[in-house]
């Protein structure tokens, strides 16, 4: 079970890190999110760039879609 808090939490780490250096590169304040909001994947570069709004990563938001449209 630590395994996966502590997997969790590094995850989490490196995604406030990823998210605090995107930001300051292009010097703004509000972050958006950059992990999938199902299954806390990060997002790759090439799906927030085709989907800037997007809290899912391609699975996630299919099968969100699909349970959606059901
Ligand atoms: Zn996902």
């Amino acid at each position: 079970m630590t395994d996966i808090f502590d997997r969790a939490s590094e995850q989490e780490q490196w995604l406030r890190d990823q998210a605090l250096a995107i930001a300051r590169e292009h010097g703004e304040s509000t972050v958006v999110s950059f992990g999938c909001h199902d299954c806390g994947e990060p997002l790759s570069e090439a799906r927030r760039e085709a989907a800037p709004h997007c809290t899912r990563c391609v699975e996630c938001q299919t099968d969100f879609e699909t349970r959606k449209n059901r």
